[in-house]
């Protein structure tokens, strides 16, 4: 025990981070021990809860791992406007106070302009509702108008910080114009929230070593460190999935290195093994996802992973409960303890 706590002391070297991303047994039931230590320090027993509404799977971008790429045949949607309004509505009225609003990535000015518009009115209506955006990489006039609009947070992963790995998988995009975004995302005063995906076809335990290293870097308050999965209707169909047990490594490495840090169990780990989402709670995760803001019709068509990954909300918050924690619905408008 004594050498693993040096190692948890010392995960700025990355040598050490390769070491305890491939820790087991005893080793990796230490690891998580440390990081659930450090998270109850810093934010107590609570748990950030989330809200996803699904808002388009039309997306410009060719990400191989992703089934809602530009070239997939799914059948593609967009809300109304009065479809995403009842959905914030809805979602408000059951005690949701952080809501992201997820699409795929489209440049048209006519799209951008109407979601827009209705960001700002809801956010002048709710004024205790906090927005996490991800709709991709956008032109700065865009990000500065969301942020206008009261828009307080931005998900943006980096997905690996390998550049020739990032071509590979989004081949219409380059690291370089990533990271410039994240940049620029900081600068116009966003909570930045990145990432990576951890199990990628042909990804090293180095190469997710050094992602650990950059999400250190980029200071931000919010990262997640997410699991591959094959999506059916991607170029990826046939690979195989991530590593669970590397990626819960990898989440419980993210909190010691980041203890300030807003870390989603997300719903990928949920999909490889059962109980996934509570092992990211018991790996130092303190936040989760509901997508339970989607239009039924629509839940099935928007496939960045599978189509089962929705989660009923009782669920859920039974499972932050059996981890020894409580929901909170917005954690970074509250000062940690
Ligand atoms: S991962 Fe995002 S940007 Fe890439 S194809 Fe899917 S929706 Fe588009």
């Amino acid at each position: 025990m004594r050498s693993e706590k040096n190692i948890f002391n010392d995960l700025n070297k990355k040598t050490n981070i390769v070491k305890a991303l491939l820790f087991r047994g005893g080793e990796q039931e230490g690891l998580f021990e440390y990081a659930r230590k450090i998270r109850d320090e810093v934010f107590g027993k609570k748990v950030e809860v989330r809200s996803v509404i699904e808002y388009s799977n039309i997306c410009e971008q060719a990400c191989n791992y992703c089934g809602m790429n530009k070239y997939s045949s799914i059948k593609r949607y967009i809300l109304s406007d009065s479809e995403l309004l009842r959905e914030i509505e809805k979602l408000y009225c059951n005690g949701r106070r952080v809501i992201m609003i997820q699409a795929g990535e489209i440049s048209a000015d006519i799209y951008f302009q109407r979601l827009y518009k209705l960001l700002k009115e809801v956010k002048a209506k709710y004024l205790d509702l906090t927005f996490i955006c991800s709709f991709g990489n956008l032109s700065a006039d865009k990000y500065k108008k969301l942020k206008e609009a009261g828009v307080e947070r931005y998900l943006l992963k980096f997905e690996t910080s390998d550049p020739k790995l990032y071509k590979k998988i989004k081949p219409s995009d380059s690291f370089e114009n990533r990271l410039a975004h994240i940049e620029m995302l900081k600068k116009f005063g966003f909570q930045v929230s990145s990432g990576n995906i951890t199990g990628l076809p042909g990804q090293t335990t180095d190469s997710m070593a050094d992602d650990l290293l950059l999400m250190k870097k980029l200071d931000i308050p919010m990262g997640s460190t997410s699991v591959f999965i094959p999506n059916d209707m991607s170029n990826y169909a046939n690979c195989p999935p991530g590593d669970i047990l590397t990626a819960l490594n990898s989440m419980a490495i993210l909190r010691i290195l980041c203890p300030n840090m807003l870390i989603p169990s997300t719903s990928s780990l949920e999909l490889l093994i059962k109980d996934g989402q509570y092992l990211g709670l018991m790996a130092g995760a303190n936040a989760v996802t509901l997508h339970d803001g989607t239009p039924e019709n629509d839940e099935a068509e928007f496939v960045i992973y599978r189509k089962e990954r929705y989660k009923p909300k009782d669920i859920l918050i039974k499972t932050v409960a059996r981890a020894g924690l409580e929901c909170y619905p917005d954690l970074l408008s509250v000062t940690p303890e």
